[in-house]
C-alpha cells in the first residue's frame, strides 16, 4: 500500500491473530493475547532503534557491547491501547508510558482530547503510539499530532488490525510515521468496526461487551 507499512506475516503473530479474532475468545485470553502480539510487533517496530556501545564486564573478561540509546515513550490511547502495555513494557522496562484519551465528538465526528498528562517539554525522544485497531484513522492522526506539538520527532503507530481507511488517513496527515500491524483487514462497517475484524477491542478487554 505504501512503503512505510509494515504487516508481518510471523506464523506466531498469524495464529495468536486468529485466537483473538475468534467470538468465543473470552476477556482473559482475549487480554492475553493482545499483550503477547503487542509485545511481538513491537520486536519487529524497534530493528532499528539506536544503540550506544559501552564497556560490559563479562566474568571472564571485558567487552565492548550495544544498549538502548534511546529513551521511548509508550503511548497507548485510551482505552483499547492499554492491554499492549504490559507486554511491551516487559521487554523496555525503562520506557515511559504517556496515556491519551480521545473520544469522537457526536456532531462533529473530530477526536476530542480528554487525557493528557504530558509535561511541557518532551521526556522521550521515541514515541511508540498503541491501539490494537487502526479504524477510520482519527485517534491516531490527532494522537500523532499531539506527540509532534509535544517536540518528539521520531514516533511509530503500533496497532494489531487496520482498515485501508485508517491505513490511507494516518498515512496522508503523516506519511514519517511508520504503522506495523499484524493485519490489514477488507474495510470497516457503517459504525466505523474494521470487518472482518475482531468486534470492539475495548469491550472485549475489559468484558464490557
Ligand atoms: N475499534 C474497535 O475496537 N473495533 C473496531 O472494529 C474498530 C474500532
Amino acid at each position: 500500500m505504501h512503503p512505510n507499512l509494515f504487516v508481518t506475516s510471523h506464523p506466531l503473530i498469524v495464529h495468536k491473530l486468529s485466537l483473538l479474532r475468534r467470538v468465543s475468545t473470552e476477556p482473559k485470553k482475549f487480554r492475553e493475547l493482545v499483550g503477547e502480539l503487542g509485545a511481538l510487533l513491537v520486536y519487529e517496530a524497534t530493528s532499528d532503534l539506536k544503540l550506544d556501545t559501552v564497556e560490559i564486564e563479562t566474568p571472564l573478561q571485558k567487552v565492548q557491547s550495544g544498549i538502548l540509546a534511546e529513551k521511548i515513550g509508550l503511548i497507548p490511547i485510551l482505552r483499547a491501547g492499554l492491554g499492549m502495555v504490559e507486554g511491551i513494557w516487559n521487554l523496555m522496562p525503562s520506557a515511559e508510558v504517556w496515556h491519551i484519551g480521545l473520544y469522537r465528538d457526536e456532531k462533529t465526528l473530530q477526536p476530542v482530547e480528554y487525557y493528557n498528562k504530558l509535561p511541557l517539554e518532551p521526556t522521550v525522544s521515541v514515541c511508540l503510539v498503541l491501539d490494537p485497531m487502526l479504524a477510520t484513522g482519527g485517534s491516531a492522526v490527532a494522537t500523532v499530532d499531539i506527540l509532534k506539538r509535544w517536540g518528539v520527532k521520531r514516533i511509530k503507530f503500533v496497532g494489531i488490525i487496520g482498515a485501508p481507511e485508517g491505513i490511507e488517513n494516518l498515512h496522508a496527515h503523516h506519511p514519517d510515521v511508520p504503522i506495523h500491524l499484524a493485519a490489514v483487514d477488507e474495510r470497516l462497517n457503517e459504525h466505523g468496526y474494521i470487518l472482518p475484524g475482531l468486534g470492539d477491542a475495548g469491550d472485549r478487554q475489559f468484558g464490557t461487551g
